[in-house]
């Protein structure tokens, strides 16, 4: 029986799962993905071993699984009968606040801490951290490790965390911590020397979105602030807005702050502006005009941003495509590169259609490239790392 490491990323009604043997190399060997969908209305549990194939794919009574307890448990059961034996288990939180920079040993003190700071992610944490504990209850002797989405970025320099409030709201914590961490240090942990060596700027561009400036394999700043809402605009989120329109519509349109979450988290972004759909497939599949303005609006977004990038490092030598719309839309990685032709980024159609790793001309001044993220395996990474393992 192979020694494994659990790695769970909890959402608001989903729990995604992957599980990674050690080999005696010590390498990770990603075995197994799947994840609960549905927690607590019509709850699905899909699983898939590593070339894709289904493993499992079954719909369950609501009252088998009303939680995140209830979909643990159904995992773990699975795991078991599977010839797993599990030796520690990985968590994505998503925010760690301005303390925890780094992976850290899960401990009932740790837990609290993390409680303290849900309202940084108020859409995210909660969901994480009850993953925890329901991994507690189910299996209380395993160690578990927190990997935090914001640890990535806390090496930035200051100027790149600052606001321009008064300082003492940067001391209690009101900084720019940015997002997409996981994602942002795996991307930096597979990039070629040559590239890694130089300035480059990432487009992690999913349901979510940001960009990552990135030189030597380190951080130096992104589009995203203190919460998940800042820089460019995402499928439901409003991206950076100017302060002065909270306060409207606050004061003149007389919103409460659960009416404000509810607008900037989940009815804004591509959904708010199309009217039609978060999902940029069924945008780009759609002869609607707002659809077409959404997806613009959209590219303009994450132009702006890469100049804005390039300025902070001084410039920047590749850019590189990742996440859901990043990996899949050649669509749109053409408009977005055709954008940066400025910058010096001599686009190759035909690669890009093709899903080439290198998008862009052998001379190109600026390379461009698709990489395919990896958040679990740089959890796993990090799970095995801190335990030892
Ligand atoms: P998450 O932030 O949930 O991890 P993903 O990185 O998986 O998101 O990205 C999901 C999004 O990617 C979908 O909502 C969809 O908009 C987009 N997407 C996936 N495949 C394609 C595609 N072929 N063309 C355009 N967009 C796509």
């Amino acid at each position: 029986m192979q020694n494994a490491i659990l790695v769970l990323n909890a959402g608001s009604s989903s729990l995604k799962f992957s599980v990674f043997e050690l080999l005696s190399d010590s390498t990770l060997s990603q075995k197994i993905t799947g994840q609960v969908e549905g927690i607590g209305t019509a709850p699905h549990l899909k699983v898939k071993d590593n070339n894709g194939q289904t493993l499992i794919d079954v719909n369950w009574q609501l009252a088998e699984v009303a939680n995140h307890v209830q979909a643990l448990q159904h995992i773990t059961d699975f795991l078991r009968n599977n010839s797993n034996r599990l030796v520690g288990v990985g968590h994505r939180v998503v925010h760690g606040g301005p303390d925890y920079s780094a992976p850290l040993l899960i401990t009932t003190e740790v837990l609290e801490n993390l409680d303290s700071i849900t309202h940084l992610a108020p859409l995210h944490n909660p969901h994480n951290l009850s993953a925890i504990r329901a991994m507690r209850q189910e299996c209380p002797d395993l160690p578990q490790v927190a990997c935090f989405d914001t640890a990535f970025h806390r090496q930035q320099n200051k100027l790149a965390k600052l606001f321009g409030l008064p300082y003492e709201y940067y001391e209690r914590g009101v900084q720019r911590y940015g997002f997409h961490g996981l994602s942002y240090e795996y991307i930096a942990s597979i990039l070629p020397p040559e590239i890694a060596v130089g300035r480059v700027i990432v487009a992690h561009i999913g349901s979510g979105a940001s960009l990552c400036a990135i030189h030597h394999r380190r951080s130096v700043t992104s589009t995203m602030g203190f919460t998940a809402l800042d820089g460019l605009l995402m499928g439901t989120r409003a991206g950076n807005l100017d302060a002065g329109v909270i306060l409207y519509l606050l004061q003149q349109e007389g919103l409460s702050s659960k009416q404000l979450e509810d607008l900037l988290y989940k009815q804004s972004g591509l959904l708010g502006l199309s009217g039609i759909s978060n999902d940029m497939r069924v945008l780009l599949d759609s002869s609607e005009p707002r659809a077409r303005l959404a997806i613009d609006y959209f590219v303009y977004r994450v132009s702006r941003e890469i100049g804005s990038l390039a300025a902070a490092m001084g410039g920047v030598d590749a850019l590189v495509f990742t996440a859901g719309i990043g990996e899949n839309s050649p669509q749109i990685r053409q408009l977005i590169c055709q954008q940066a032709t400025w910058l010096g980024v001599d686009f190759d159609p035909t690669a890009n259609e093709s899903n080439a790793a290198c998008i862009s001309q052998a001379h190109s001044r600026v390379s461009a490239w698709v990489l395919p993220t990896n958040e679990e395996m740089m959890i796993a990474r990090h799970t095995q790392t801190l335990l030892g393992l």
